[in-house]
């Protein structure tokens, strides 16, 4: 099991390939990430974005180098308590059929409703939510059917906060969206990424502007990093 961390997060020498003896898709990759440091992906499409964070939980496992948290080469940890460390937030939000203060709780069972709504209120959720017609406990379904993508990707930050995670990988939605909606996700996104160590791929040029450092990829390999006015 992992102690509580700190975040710090470590790639060393790390080479990857999907298949024995196949195209290797990460090459020699070096970096080092602080504690609470949000870290902007950016690169073409197959430069290794995704990649870099099926290594980082574990989907798969490196053939060189070592990824280390807080020290500690994850090889070593089991797989449950590593993930336990590490939100992750796809594109497509999960939403299940339940109350929307459900859909918030999922599987921290201990928040109460006082939590789940101080969750909600950070993300800037809660006033859609109370606009409808049963508030926190207005039923939705698996397709979500009656929340907007916006609304549904507010729910899912919400229920990151609640959650806590110190490592915090964002997959940013390209979705479009209106433009009060967009708003929303902006400010939604900075609170979420606030004190986590963060990886985001992404989409977004407020995201991009606002991370600590902006790691670009291509074929396998970093070759450019640095904050946005330095690129
Ligand atoms: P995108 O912007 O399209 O999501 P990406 O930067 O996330 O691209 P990756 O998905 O990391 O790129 O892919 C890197 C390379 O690895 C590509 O050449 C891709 O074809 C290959 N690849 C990805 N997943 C697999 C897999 N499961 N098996 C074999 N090869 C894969
Ligand atoms: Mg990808």
């Amino acid at each position: 099991v992992m102690p509580e961390i700190d975040g710090k997060v470590e790639f060393k020498n790390v080479s990857f390939s999907y298949e024995e003896d196949g195209e290797i898709i990460l090459k020699d990759m070096n970096f080092e990430v602080q504690p609470g440091e949000t870290i902007a992906f950016v690169g073409a499409t197959g430069a290794g974005k995704s990649t870099i964070i099926n290594l980082m939980t574990r989907f798969y496992d490196i053939d060189k180098g070592d990824i280390l948290i807080d020290d500690i080469d994850i090889q070593g940890v089991k797989i449950a308590s590593l993930r336990k460390q590490i939100g992750v937030m796809m594109q497509d939000t999960f939403i299940f059929s339940g109350s929307i203060a459900d859909n918030i709780r999922y599987g921290n069972l201990e928040a109460t409703r006082e939590d789940i709504e101080e969750a909600a209120k950070m993300v800037y959720a809660d006033s859609f939510i109370r606009e409808m017609e049963n508030g926190y406990d207005t039923e939705v379904n698996e397709r979500g059917s009656r929340l907007s993508v916006g609304q549904r990707q507010l729910i899912s930050f919400a229920r990151t906060i609640l959650s806590d995670p110190k490592i915090l990988i964002l997959d940013e939605a390209t979705s479009s969206i209106d433009t009060q909606t967009e708003i929303l996700i902006q400010k939604a996104t900075q609170a979420v990424l606030k004190g986590r160590t963060s990886f985001v791929i992404a989409h977004r040029l407020s995201t991009i502007r606002n991370a600590d450092r902006i790691m670009v990829l291509e074929a396998g390999e970093i070759i450019e990093t640095g904050s946005h006015e330095e690129l």
